[in-house]
């Protein structure tokens, strides 16, 4: 059998830059918040174009924390999109919000910003969290934020996919009222375990997120209001600080690879959805997303040639048992659901090698040309 083409290699770019910040905190005997979160938070500040940046133990966690920091609390509804991680609704759930859906739009399945400023408009509505999915901002991003600033609705961000992506120029997560990230491993800026942070111009709201994240101490052994545990710690911060600066230079790479396999996968009956075609540049091209009715089969057979690929996401999230409700089923959702059955992300990281990538495409095009014959 010949070698496999795995989705990520996680240990290449860990060496050794990484190393030896894992052996500095290791040597300083300081493990929790100290000077390296300080540091890290202040580099990736610029990186993320905000001026505060406040690391913290998980994405989830920094959703949660910057939803808690607008001021939304239990019984508020947070508008979010019907086609991303889980991790989005459970962050809004731990706010104590309930999380409202509102489906996608073609082609980049992104929150529909026509469908966002109905339900805004609506009423009810006391944030609204867009993802950047698959590292884009939205389709009608600007759209989204006219209509939740004229409606004096806060939006936070989920950056989680889309370190370093922009939009017009500016880096994403530096648009809402807060943006959250992850560094779990397989992101672009990935740690070596979990860690988040949440990114913000308003220093209130950046000065709210730290007593949050320390269980709403205003100073030590003094609890003033609600709160969480969830600390960055020295070896991610370290780690983070060590991989920052490859970032650019890895994401540039990600768009070239993600331009070359378009250019290659061109002609065959498949959708590229993620990076969109056209806003390329702007995207963190976190992954390579394709669209096929036939996506089943087409992953099996990818799977056989030994191209391993995953579904981001299989199931939208209103369809999600946690995150049901009542009049809400698949038929509100008709975006989402076409698409869930559809979707299909192909290895795209920094690491790619060329004959990788000649084996992801040779494997594909043998599907369709195969297919076509047998049918
Ligand atoms: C990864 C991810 C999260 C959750 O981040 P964690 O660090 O795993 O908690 C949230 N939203 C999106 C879109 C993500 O990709």
């Amino acid at each position: 059998m010949a070698s496999q083409v795995p989705f990520v290699r996680l240990a290449a770019g860990r060496e050794p830059a990484v190393r030896l910040a894992v052996t500095r905190v290791l040597d300083s005997g300081r493990f929790v918040l100290g000077p390296e979160v300080e540091a890290f938070e202040a580099s990736f500040a610029v990186a993320a174009g905000v001026r505060h940046v406040v690391g913290v133990a998980s994405g989830t966690d920094a959703i949660t924390l910057s939803l808690a920091a607008v001021g939304v609390g239990p019984g508020d509804r947070v508008l979010t999109t019907a086609l991303s991680a889980g991790y989005t609704a459970v962050g809004i759930r731990r706010a104590g919000a309930t999380p409202v859906f509102c489906d996608v739009d073609r082609p980049a399945l992104g929150i529909s910003p026509a469908g966002a400023a109905a339900k805004i408009a609506a009423g009810g509505i006391r944030a609204v969290v867009p993802v950047h999915l698959y590292g884009a901002a939205p389709a009608g991003f600007a759209e989204l934020l006219r209509v939740a600033a004229d409606h004096g609705v806060p939006v936070v961000e989920d950056a989680c996919q889309a370190h370093g992506g922009r939009f017009g120029g500016k880096p994403l997560g530096s648009f809402g009222a807060a943006a959250a990230f992850s560094f779990y491993p397989t992101k672009n800026l990935g740690a070596v375990g979990d860690g988040g942070a949440v990114a913000t111009d308003d220093a209130d709201l950046a000065a709210r997120v730290r007593r949050l994240r320390l269980g709403g101490q205003v100073r030590r052994h003094l609890h003033a209001g609600r709160g969480w545990n969830s600390r960055l710690d020295e070896i991610q911060a370290a780690a983070l600080s060590a991989r920052l600066p490859r970032l650019d230079d890895e994401n540039r790479t990600r768009r070239q690879l993600a331009r070359r396999m378009r250019e290659r996968l061109a002609g065959l009956p498949l959708e590229v959805v993620a990076p969109p075609p056209g806003r390329t540049g702007e995207s963190a091209c976190h992954v390579f997303v394709v669209s096929t009715p036939r996506r089943d089969a087409l992953r099996e057979s990818l799977a056989l040639a030994g191209v391993e690929t995953l579904i981001h996401y299989p199931v939208p999230l209103p369809l999600q048992p946690a995150f049901r409700t009542p009049g809400a089923g698949p038929e509100s959702f008709p975006e989402a659901v076409r698409a869930s059955a559809r979707i299909l992300s192909l290895p795209l990281h920094p690491g790619l090698e060329e004959a990788e990538m000649d084996r992801i495409v040779g494997a594909t095009r043998a599907f369709f040309r195969d297919g076509r014959v047998a049918e």
